[in-house]
């Protein structure tokens, strides 16, 4: 059955949680004024206006608060094992998290986590911040710089030696990837203590019980307040700021590796790439790659045979 979602005032939240005031339930989601069922239907209030009528009978009962309701397509999937999103996280003081450099031959892998307070989302918006897909490498650059003044966070580089050691040693990219998440909010977490985040948004690569089950064997995993969505960055600007700092720290690590290499490293695993890997294996040997490069990726081959070393 579909859902209806009413927008309304919070006066008028107020009269609804007072004739709704027998069947109240004890839990409120976060973000919710209150959430009752009446009969088959459970009714659920959010301070940004939004009431959710969800269960039989919803269209009577939301009848009478109103004629602009309208239909939703379906309830939101709760996933798994992840928290489901809270209704209005993108006010919400939260730490986003995010990876660059999964695609990449070469370079390292960035992880970083960073937190942003309610209050500050007007100031990152005037900064720039936005999904870094639609950012240049120069603007990245500055919108970094600034954010490094004043914003908490936790960055982490696993550089390609170390990738390739546990990489070649069974560990997969999906679990190096949840380790470093797992790794990056733990330490954030510690450094804004005693302050804790409404939410903790990572932007999904895995599915919320593949992420738990690679941390399953890790002494300390944070659980509590996870939550995942893909296109995070556009759900809280703290994704979105995660993701500026991971790609600074990547290109960084690829300006100094490009400077190793003598010549500029291209980014992604496209045929360009192969062509500068084999100019590497060229110039430098094949034992040089290890440093600079993802040495599992495809790529390795295709360098290799044009290298003429196959
Ligand atoms: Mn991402």
């Amino acid at each position: 059955m579909a859902n209806i979602v009413i927008k309304t005032t919070l006066e008028k939240i107020d009269k609804m949680k007072n004739y709704y005031g027998p069947y109240l339930k004890d839990k409120t989601p976060s973000g919710g004024v209150f959430s009752a069922r009446k009969g088959g239907c459970t009714i659920t209030a959010y301070r940004s206006g939004k009431v959710v009528f969800q269960g039989a009978g919803n269209e009577e009962e939301a009848k009478k608060w109103g004629s602009m309701g309208h239909k939703s397509a379906a309830p939101k999937p709760v996933k798994a094992s992840g928290t489901p999103l809270p209704e209005n996280i993108s006010m919400m003081s939260v730490i986003g998290s995010d990876e660059v450099g999964k695609g990449d031959y070469f370079g390292p892998l960035a992880v970083v986590a960073t937190y942003v307070k309610k209050e500050q989302i007007p100031l990152l918006k005037e900064l720039g911040v936005k999904d870094s897909k639609n950012l240049t490498d120069g603007q990245i650059i500055a919108i970094a710089k600034d954010l490094l003044t004043f914003i908490p966070y936790s960055s982490l580089k696993l550089d390609n030696k170390k990738y390739n050691k546990v990489q070649s040693a069974g560990m997969t990219q999906g679990k190096i990837t949840a380790l470093l998440h797992n790794r990056a909010i733990l330490n954030l977490l510690e450094k804004i203590a005693p302050e804790k985040p409404d939410a903790i948004l990572i932007d999904q690569f895995a599915k919320a019980s593949t992420y738990f089950r690679h941390l399953k064997e890790q002494e300390k995993v944070q659980k509590e307040k996870v939550c995942f969505s893909t296109k995070a960055e556009s759900i809280h600007l703290a994704v979105a700021a995660a993701s500026i700092l991971a790609r600074y720290s990547f290109l960084q690590a690829m300006a100094q590796l490009s400077k190793e290499a003598g010549f500029p490293l291209p980014k992604g695993a496209g045929p360009i790439v192969d062509a500068a890997a084999a100019r590497l294996i060229q110039e430098k040997g094949l034992v040089c790659l290890p440093g600079f490069a993802k040495i599992h990726f495809a790529n390795t081959g295709k360098a290799k045979k044009i290298a003429g070393i196959s």
